[in-house]
């Protein structure tokens, strides 16, 4: 790949015309990442046909028509109080019927004599708004009669996100491309060229055909993206195989597991053992462990890890904790350093945060080797750290972090083990393609003790019921979550109506005048404010309408229900993460899935596996034997597994192709690196 075409993949988003800084990370809260390449790799689900409405009272508010109009008057937009009313034109169509058409920036009426002239028919294009009157704002097309072919018959729906409208997708997709063209019709490269023609199909698709698993575009692509994962994982097997000259556990200069296994205050589970047991194992050996703990959240992984960091401690070694987000390094050191203290070893933390003297003297300390194990982010990593002897990496929440990114970690100390935790349950048969490289140790128990939560599911019909229960148990004390799946109707374009956040609030507050709300849309610092307010045990807010900004939220103990509106519309996975919000204090919680009506008979059978199980393993191998995901918010990742293309359960012997084709030929090729680039999920992380 040339330089050139690289540099502009590696794009910040914010630097293309019309997006900037605010855009951009809303952009970034979607894509997973905020470069061009990380939209490029974000594709429409579905496609909306575009079909001409003879008459007004033939469309559906809420649609995008496509519509002959007259002009018959403009009226310019008055400044009012320091705000400008939108201009208006009055149109009617051929039955006389009046549609007004908005425009809310500020182009002044000459403009607007100009371009619609009184008297003129115009083919106008765009969502037709559920107001009283027929009303179009800022209409996507306005072209001539005898241009109205110009105006497409299909929109391409992209999985959108807060904040973000189909317009703005597509406008900035227009963009890209156009601006991927010149980069591409210089390249002489036919892997290159074929690849951008396929991703130009699916974001210029002519039909829903062109997105589905079977269509040409989208198995060129999955056979590539499984393409870069294999070869990625084949050369970390083969690294795994070259001799190495790994510290090998022989000379035991301390004693501390026994003290370390005294001081904790409860049993470990029989699944915690085992997997103990399996750790030290590799440990022993002359090649670097490669293990993968996967375990439901709540199942006892941290406690696990530290033995590791222990055992590593007791032959003089250090181990590098690396976790996901700041706020997470800090949990994981305030836990850890309670324990070290008790077995004196030294531990520490640093973070992007620590600056200056503060981490110099850090940084001095583990060049040492007086620090032993060392908690933080991807900072761990930084060019000036340097050990004196790692000898063990302990990945949390490992799914974020690509094969690459484990391979330099690895390099900072003589072929470290590597010990990576999944709160992310992965099917058996899957985890053996996604994580071929690495040994599996499952955690499929949970400490004795908890209560389980209950949960149910519910049809919308039977809201007021709802609310009723809910009055009682928040005369109780009770706190609750309301989640709905938009912010505001803004984003209802290709969505199918679903709850918004706005409006519930609205409809709640009547019943709870004290109801706070939540969204991706607010200011960060309103947004913290709000939730800080919830989570303190002095909180006035009873019930918190959100949207899924929670699903990374903090930890509300008090919290015992939650209700998940159009929970048919959510993915398992996504169902799944968003009950562990409750359940975390010692009373009972409940779990209401509150769903639309035309949900569907897979849609129905995917919430009882919910209300029947907690259990993360069940709930994914039920996941993937279940098709019809479909009717999800506009997605084809399942949530468990984030291919972008790829779809697991259509694209079986694409799974088998890419790893044997990775297996059989050299993966050394400037392609295979190219797609090995362009496929890394690790590049994630310092976006
Ligand atoms: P996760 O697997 O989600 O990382 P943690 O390691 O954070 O889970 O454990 C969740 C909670 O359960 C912690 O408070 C931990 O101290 C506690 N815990 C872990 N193992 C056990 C056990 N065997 N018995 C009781 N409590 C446990
Ligand atoms: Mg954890």
């Amino acid at each position: 790949m040339k330089k050139e075409l690289f540099d502009f993949l590696n794009t910040d988003l914010q630097f293309v015309r019309g997006v900037g800084p605010i855009l951009a990370a809303r952009f970034c809260d979607v894509l997973g990442g905020r470069r061009i390449l990380d939209f490029l790799l974000h594709i429409p689900s579905y496609v909306r046909p575009r079909e001409i409405t003879e008459c007004i009272a033939d469309a559906i508010p809420g649609d995008t028509i496509k519509i002959p109009l007259q002009v018959k008057s403009h009226k310019s937009g008055r400044f009012f109080r320091g705000r400008r009313s939108p201009t208006q034109i009055i149109c009617t169509d051929k039955t006389g019927t009046n549609v007004t058409i908005q425009f809310f920036n500020g182009k002044f009426l000459d403009y607007w004599l100009e371009k619609l002239p009184i008297g003129t028919w115009r083919m106008i294009s765009g969502k037709l708004e559920k107001t009283s009157k027929p009303t179009i704002n800022h209409p996507d097309f306005i072209e001539e009669l005898q241009n109205a072919s110009k105006i497409p018959s299909v929109q391409a729906i992209y999985p959108a996100g807060e904040g973000l409208t189909q317009k703005t997708f597509s406008a900035i997709r227009d963009k890209i491309f156009a601006l991927l063209d010149d980069k591409i019709t210089l390249s002489n490269d036919t892997n290159e060229c074929e690849f951008f023609d396929a991703l130009r199909h699916v974001h210029y698709p002519s039909s829903t055909d062109d997105l589905s698993p079977q269509s040409p575009f989208i198995v060129k692509l999955a056979y590539w993206e499984l393409l870069a994962q294999q070869s990625a994982i084949a050369i970390s097997r083969n690294n795994r195989k070259a001799p190495q000259n790994k510290r090998i556990l022989r000379q035991k200069k301390y004693n501390l597991l026994t003290h370390f296994f005294n001081t904790i205050p409860f049993d470990l589970t029989n699944a915690q053992k085992n997997t103990i047991d399996e750790i030290f194992n590799d440990m022993e050996k002359d090649i670097p462990m490669m293990r993968l703990v996967q375990g439901d959240v709540g199942s006892g992984k941290t406690i696990v890890a530290l033995a590791a960091a222990i055992k590593m401690a007791e032959y003089g070694g250090q181990t590098a904790i690396l976790a996901p987000t700041d706020t997470l390094a800090i949990q994981h050191f305030t836990k850890l350093n309670a324990l070290c203290e008790k077995i004196g070893i030294v531990c520490d933390i640093l973070t992007g945060r620590d600056k200056g003297v503060k981490r110099r003297e850090k940084l001095t300390s583990i060049r040492s080797g007086r620090t032993r194990i060392i908690v933080g982010t991807h900072a761990l990593f930084s060019e000036d750290v340097t050990y004196k002897d790692l000898g063990l990496v302990i990945i949390d929440e490992q799914h974020r972090f690509g094969v690459s990114q484990r391979e330099s970690l690895r390099n900072k100390g003589n072929a470290t083990d590597i010990l990576a935790l999944s709160a992310t349950p992965i099917p058996r048969t899957l985890s053996m393609t996604m994580y071929g490289d690495m040994d599996v140790s499952i955690i499929n128990e949970k400490p004795a003790g908890r209560i389980p939560i209950k949960t149910t599911k519910l049809p919308i019909g039977r809201i007021t019921d709802l609310v009723n229960r809910l009055k009682i148990q928040i005369t109780d004390g009770a706190q609750v979550f309301w989640i709905c799946p938009l912010v505001c109707d803004d984003e209802n374009v290709g969505t199918g109506n679903l709850a918004t956040a706005t409006d519930r609030h609205e409809y709640l507050k009547q019943f709870f005048p004290n109801a706070g709300l939540v969204h991706g849309q607010m200011d960060k610092h309103e947004r913290d404010k709000i939730m800080t307010d919830f989570a303190s045990t002095k909180s006035n807010i009873s019930i918190l309408v959100a949207t899924t900004v929670i699903e990374v939220g903090i930890d509300v103990p008090n919290a015992t229900i939650i209700v998940i509106e159009n929970a048919e519309r959510f993915g398992l996975a996504a169902l799944h993460q968003l009950r562990g919000r409750v359940g975390r204090g010692n009373k009972q919680s409940y779990c209401i899935l509150l769903y639309g009506n035309n949900i569907s008979e897979t849609g129905i059978k995917r919430l009882e596996t919910l209300c029947e199980t907690d259990d993360g393993f069940v709930i994914a191998e039920q996941d993937l034997m279940m098709r019809g995901t479909g009717e999800l918010i506009g997605t084809r990742q399942s949530g468990w597994i984030n291919y972008h293309f790829v779809d697991y359960r259509e694209h079986r012997d694409l799974f088998r192709l890419a790893s044997h084709a990775a297996m059989t030929t050299p993966v050394s090729d400037d392609w295979t690196h190219d797609l090995m680039f362009i496929f890394d999920q690790g590049a994630k992380i310092s976006a």
